[in-house]
């Protein structure tokens, strides 16, 4: 996916949101610092919407009339893999933990300061611009690493059995960093993209657990992603780029 600064071209958002003063809110905060803005109220409205043209990032918020947020995130992650901001109002861990499992890139907690919205939106634009893998490796997109191939323009794997397996579009980009320096340790702040990032945040580690089960690789031995304790992780396998 491309995700281009404000200030280039205007990066475009997708906001679900049932309740019309906070959509307006959001939407007035993004359009203030350059973003192209697109309010939808229901789940139905944006997965239709997100089939005719991918935004860069979509903001779902869980609680909605027509349909689960959470389901939302599946089908949008399914069928047009972008970015995702969710907005919950229910201060539950288990749902915060589960969105991201679905491949949401971060979450946020109603009710929120507009400017946080705003910095939480660029830091994920950012993370997904500095990781897309073109940008590294020229234009080779296709990885072959431990007799799998991974296409990062399509977002997907072909296992060694030629099985295929998706990935979302946070996955494709956190699986992308990894192949491009395989055998450096990344911290779990490189890997998120960002200095000052919550020491409590389990976003990184949620993902990798998600990317070790798609690559069949045991969580108790993995071999593929190492866990380097107190250090971060690296990729261990030699991987090559066409
Ligand atoms: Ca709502």
């Amino acid at each position: 996916m491309t995700a281009t600064r404000p200030e280039a071209s205007p990066s475009t958002i997708f906001v679900l949101e049932d309740e019309p003063e906070i959509a307006r809110l959001i939407c007035a905060s993004l359009t203030e610092y350059g973003f192209r803005c697109e309010h939808l109220a229901t789940g139905r409205q944006l997965l239709s919407r997100a089939r005719q043209q991918t935004p860069d990032l979509c903001i779902v918020d869980l609680g909605l009339p027509d349909m689960d947020g959470m389901q939302v995130v599946r089908e949008l992650q399914d069928g047009s893999p972008c970015a995702v901001l969710i907005l919950t109002g229910r201060n539950d861990v288990t749902d915060r933990v589960l969105g991201l499992e679905l491949g949401a890139d971060d979450y946020i907690v109603k009710p929120f300061e507009p400017r946080e919205l705003v910095a939480r939106v660029r830091s994920i634009l950012r993370r997904y611009q500095r990781s897309a893998p073109m940008e590294s490796v020229g234009e080779k997109t296709i990885a072959h690493f431990a007799g799998w191939i991974f296409d990062s323009g399509r977002h997907a794997m072909t296992a060694p059995d030629g099985r295929e397996v998706s990935l979302s579009a946070a996955e494709a980009s956190l699986l992308a960093v990894l192949l491009r320096r395989p055998n450096k340790i990344f911290s779990r702040e490189q890997l998120l993209g960002e200095r000052d990032v919550d020491p409590f945040d389990r976003s990184i580690d949620v993902r990798i657990s998600r990317l070790r089960r798609k690559l069949d690789d045991d969580p108790q031995n993995p071999k593929l992603i190492k866990t380097v304790y107190g250090a971060g992780y690296l990729f261990a396998a030699q991987v090559s780029w066409e």
